[in-house]
């Protein structure tokens, strides 16, 4: 039976905060009658998201839409339900030789999650987004009709809920593909660059590993400026045994002081983080190499009850190093320093997939704790990406001008999948 309750939500940033009504219906019937009940909903999966995607007023959980219909373990095909969390699946599919195609650095996300902010991982030159791996999903419509999409039924509709932030209708299941592996090892090669143009050339000379992501140390200066260690990996081919390595997680209990992370405490963690960087060549397992963060739970509290913004910006492959040097100065000259960072290339966008965020180029992710001046270092940040033709992701958006996300809630037709997300951007048009 769904079961409701009125209360504080937030995503992972923390910022902003409502106050929400939340439905959690158990069966495909149940979430029709909520979404008819309601003039206004939107779709929330674990709320992993960081900006003001998954909120609004009325908000329709997946989160006991949770069963795995089917697993196909002869092709590597899933079919469950969208409250389904990677993290749940990999019990069931590493055992058996498989793995996702594509993952976000997280895997506590659903599947409907997953397919509406159409999230990509480190190899995205490879294997693009998890849209590219989507077979088919079902789609629940504003009249309460359930539509099947694929690339060959409603294909219109499929490719505007991919990354269509639940603008389109509640997903309720979907069927996707999975790639071999032989290992729950990782090859990782790890390599430490002196200066920003050193990080650039790292990319360039190991095109040929399929995932990399990088971390920048934002607040280097003079001839060390944007240095920063890149991981590469590959899959190990040495067959293992393939139980899935759950690490033991930490936990961040409380809210950390608003003061703890400041200039002197981030610049003592960024060289930690350069010069502990274990170069090279080591096997590390799919745990370590995937989901980092998720070793740390509740690590979001280390910015403290006011929370943090993330902005993460796509620019053109051409404009990147120059860019990503701007961008950075930018930061330089302001008061607001990023904790985190992850740098990351991308592949072409395919045509049909209108709402991915990933272009060809370069992606860089800054955690920003929220402070009073944190919103116009956004707004220069905006600019500066626009005036170099890039994006950003909306599924980390809390702040930015309407056009950054380069998508229009207009242009989707349905009013009743609403979010605070896309209020605001209505509201900033
Ligand atoms: C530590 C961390 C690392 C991350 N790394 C990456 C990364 O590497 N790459 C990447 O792409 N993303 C990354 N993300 C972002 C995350 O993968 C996405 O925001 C993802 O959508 C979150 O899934 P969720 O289930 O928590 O969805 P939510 O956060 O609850 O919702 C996200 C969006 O999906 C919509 N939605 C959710 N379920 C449905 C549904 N059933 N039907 C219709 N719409 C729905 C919501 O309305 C909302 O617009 C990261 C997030 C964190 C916290």
């Amino acid at each position: 039976m769904t079961c409701t309750e009125t209360s504080a939500l937030a995503n992972w940033g923390n910022y902003p905060k409502t106050r929400a009504t939340l439905s959690y219906p158990e069966t495909p019937g149940e979430a029709r009658q909520a979404v008819l009940q309601h003039a206004r909903i939107i779709a929330r999966g674990n709320g992993k998201c960081y900006g003001d995607a998954a909120l609004g007023a009325t908000v329709l959980s997946t989160l006991r839409l949770n069963r795995l219909l089917n697993w196909d373990a002869a092709n590597g095909i899933v079919h469950a339900e969208a409250g389904v969390l990677l993290a749940d699946l990999l019990d069931r599919i590493v055992p058996d030789g498989w793995f996702f195609e594509v993952t976000p650095g997280i895997k506590n996300i659903t599947v409907g999650g997953a397919i509406a902010s159409d999230v990509h991982g480190k190899n995205h030159p490879a294997k693009g987004c998890f849209s590219q791996h989507l077979l088919d999903f079902d789609l629940l419509r504003a009249d309460g009709e359930t539509v099947a999409c694929s690339r060959t039924e409603n294909p219109g509709l499929f490719w505007q809920t991919c990354g269509g932030m639940g603008w389109t209708g509640v997903i309720l299941s979907a069927r996707f593909r999975l790639m071999r592996i032989s290992s729950v090892y990782m090859r990782q090669t790890a390599v430490r660059a002196p200066r920003l143009d050193a990080l650039f050339e790292a990319f360039d000379a190991h095109r040929h590993l399929p995932y990399a992501a990088g971390w920048v140390d934002c607040l280097s200066a003079g001839d060390a400026f944007g240095r920063g260690v890149v991981y590469f990996a590959e899959h190990d081919t040495t067959p293992s045994p393939l139980q899935y390595p759950h690490k033991d997680t930490r936990n961040v209990p409380f809210y950390a002081p608003a003061a703890l992370l400041n200039a002197l405490t981030i610049r003592a963690h960024n060289h930690m983080l350069f010069s502990a960087a274990k170069t090279g060549e080591q096997r590390v397992d799919l745990d370590r190499y995937f989901y980092p963060l998720d070793r740390i739970r509740n690590w979001n509290r280390l910015y403290g009850r006011r929370g943090f913004i993330q902005y993460q910006f796509c620019l053109p492959e051409a404009a990147s190093p120059d860019g990503i040097r701007k961008v950075l100065e930018t930061i330089r000259k302001s008061r607001d320093l990023p904790f985190l960072s992850v740098l990351k290339r991308h592949g072409e966008r395919p045509v049909e997939a209108i709402h991915s965020f990933p272009e060809r180029g370069y992606s860089l992710a800054l955690d920003f704790p929220r402070t009073k001046t944190v919103f116009g270092l956004v707004n220069q940040l905006d600019e500066l990406v626009w005036q170099l033709g890039g994006k950003i992701y909306l599924t980390k958006d809390a702040c930015s001008a309407a056009r950054m996300g380069r998508v229009d809630p207009a242009a989707f037709g349905e009013p009743k999948f609403h979010s605070l997300l896309k209020e605001r951007l209505l509201q900033d048009k």
